[in-house]
């Protein structure tokens, strides 16, 4: 019974450590600290210093 009650906390464990796992990366891509490409450059760099338009995302020297 030991063995039984075990194995189910392990089997809890690595259930809640991929659910934490998958939230956390759905988190980075929907983060505004995630990098993004401006559309007039192609270059790549954080959202934060993004501004969004209609067209997609430009960097701050445009
Ligand atoms: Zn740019």
């Amino acid at each position: 019974m030991a063995i039984l009650i075990s194995v189910l906390i392990f089997v809890g464990i690595v259930v809640g450590l991929a659910r934490l796992l998958g939230e956390s990366s759905v988190d980075i891509s929907e983060d505004q600290s995630s990098m993004v490409k401006c559309i007039e450059c192609n270059v790549y760099f954080p959202a934060l210093e993004a501004r969004k338009t209609s067209r997609g995302w430009i960097c701050k020297d445009h």
